[in-house]
């Protein structure tokens, strides 16, 4: 596990010193992080790093993950799709068993959640546990790290009865925010430099996980790391490869995924991705078990340009990793990869195929410009996306809440 002063080379003493202060008086404090998935997936993956991180400073940090059986994960993938925008139908009898498992839930962790200080619930799977604790002590925080900028409504009415009664609610950008009756943070997510995604690796490495995948070295590959899942456009991904390979033949796409335990929708996804692609022998569509950190980190690295072309995207960890690892980097023009990715400075924002297939040839005949964006984004990231941001975030926003009103300091413009 790695200490927190092994990032002080990367953010500086300084924002090192400044964790170790705030976090001091929260040492001792029993906090719990409550998810649906241990792997696969933004949430299970900053939470690997954030919770080790937090004990480490003292903190009695807890990660627990909700159990359900099919029809809780089909009413909750279902959750997503319609917070998203994108219109299902959710029967009654989903919604009784998305109460009912969190009430089970609920009782399961009793005691963890009657003694927490904090307990911070992510997203809309284990958002119900609160009704289900009534004798609880602590604050309780409802992180969402989903897009709810234009959710459908009878749905968030609904899900927002359960959130009115949390202590307050993170969201990962203004957009994303929706009036509830509590103070809302923003705090984009992170990623951490030092994990086995993130680390630097030798060209030895990269070059071994090429051959494992049968991926060409010599020729240009543009990569997408992702579930499969249709907010991330992996057919349209194909589409821009095909309309790039028009003007560079030799391009290889690579689509990495594999499935959330908690997203019972990839198995169909990934069938209608590897019908587009038809055997076409330049496109590699990989299955990498949940814990392919490395492989995934390899793949990155020995790409020559990252895509993300989602069509909805709460953040996009993604598109971090790709900037962090110094790659020219094209994104959906939507959510989080808004704020990661500055039009033309830290990568190409685009929004169809064709968008993207321009980008990939740009790129391709401007390498000075497009190292230069690179170099660009992997600052950007440094100064804002690292998980010693996050940190110091939630570090921060604990304190608030522990504190309330009462040591707080107006200050009058
Ligand atoms: N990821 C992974 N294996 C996969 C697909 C994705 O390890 O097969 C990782 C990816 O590298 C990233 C995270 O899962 O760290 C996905 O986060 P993101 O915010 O991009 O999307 P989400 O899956 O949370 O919608």
């Amino acid at each position: 596990m790695k200490l927190i002063d092994d990032y002080a080379p990367i953010v500086g003493e300084d924002v090192i010193h400044h964790i170790r202060e705030i976090s001091a008086p929260l040492r001792g404090l029993k906090v719990v992080h409550v998810n649906s998935t241990k792997i696969g997936g933004g949430v299970a993956e900053i939470l690997d790093r954030i919770v080790p991180l937090m004990m480490e400073l003292g903190i009695e940090a807890r990660w627990e993950v909700i159990k359900g059986e099919e029809k809780f994960y089909e009413c909750t993938k279902s959750f997503h799709n319609v917070l998203q925008g994108k219109y299902v139908p959710i029967s009654d009898l989903l919604l009784r068993a998305y109460e009912l498992t969190n009430q089970e839930n609920a009782e399961a962790l009793r005691s963890v959640l009657e003694e927490a200080d904090m307990v911070f619930v992510h997203d809309p799977q284990p958002l119900p546990l609160l009704k289900w604790t009534p004798k609880r002590r602590g604050k309780w925080l409802w992180r969402c790290h989903i897009d709810l900028s234009h959710p459908y409504r009878p749905i968030w009415k609904y899900l927002r009865e359960f959130a009115t009664g949390y202590d307050a609610s993170i969201f990962s950008l203004a957009d994303f925010a929706q009036p509830l009756p509590h103070t809302q943070y923003l705090v984009p997510p992170s990623i951490d430099p030092l994990s086995d995604k993130n680390i630097e690796l030798t060209p030895r490495d990269i070059r071994e996980t090429q051959d494992q995948f049968d991926i060409d070295p010599d020729r240009p590959i543009i990569l997408q790391v992702s579930r499969f899942d249709r907010f991330k456009d992996p057919i349209g991904v194909i589409r821009a490869f095909r309309l790039a390979k028009r003007f560079s033949p030799g391009l290889q796409l690579v689509l990495a995924g594999g499935g959330a335990s908690d997203d019972p929708e990839g198995g169909i996804v990934l069938k209608e991705v590897r019908e587009e692609a038809n055997n076409d022998p330049d496109i590699r569509i990989l299955v990498l078990p949940p814990d392919a950190h490395r492989s995934i980190n390899a793949l990155q690295r020995g790409a020559n340009f990252i895509i993300q072309k989602s069509i909805k995207e709460g953040f996009g960890l993604t598109v971090t990793e790709g900037l962090w690892k110094a790659k020219p980097v094209i994104g959906g023009d939507t959510g989080g990869i808004r704020l990661q990715i500055i039009d033309h400075h830290t990568g190409f924002l685009v929004s169809t195929p064709e968008g993207a297939a321009l980008r990939i040839r740009y790129l391709l005949r401007q390498p000075g410009k497009a190292q230069e964006m690179a170099l660009k984004g992997k600052e950007f990231v440094r100064q804002n996306f690292l998980i010693t941001r996050h940190l110091r975030e939630y570090l921060s926003l604990m304190v608030a809440l522990l504190h309330g009103d009462e040591d707080r300091v107006e200050f009058q413009m």
